[in-house]
């Protein structure tokens, strides 16, 4: 194996470990990983947790909403770090 093959394995592994952690497939992103080294890896890392994503409480009405969302969709206000974190929603 060459130098290349050896990074992109490496690059591969990195991106299907995280795709693996965030609910999704390791196999697929391993191949995205490896076809595509630092960008396949970026990309698992900026992949959404679509089923499983944390979930928070707003202050100031209580509504549950996802851990990405910069402002309540209920009240409207604008959320900032959480002291508490929800479970993620069984699927
Ligand atoms: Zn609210």
């Amino acid at each position: 194996m060459g130098p290349y093959l050896v990074i992109a394995f490496f690059f591969g592994l990195s991106a299907g470990v995280i795709g693996r952690i965030k609910g999704s497939s390791f196999f697929i992103w391993f191949l995205i990983g490896f076809a595509l080294p630092v960008l396949g890896t970026l990309a698992a890392l900026l992949y959404r947790w679509e089923r499983r994503e944390l979930r928070r409480r707003c202050e100031e009405c209580g509504n549950v909403v996802a851990m990405s969302d910069q402002v309540c969709n209920r009240c409207g206000r604008d959320l900032e770090f959480p002291n508490e974190v929800l479970a993620p929603r069984r699927a």
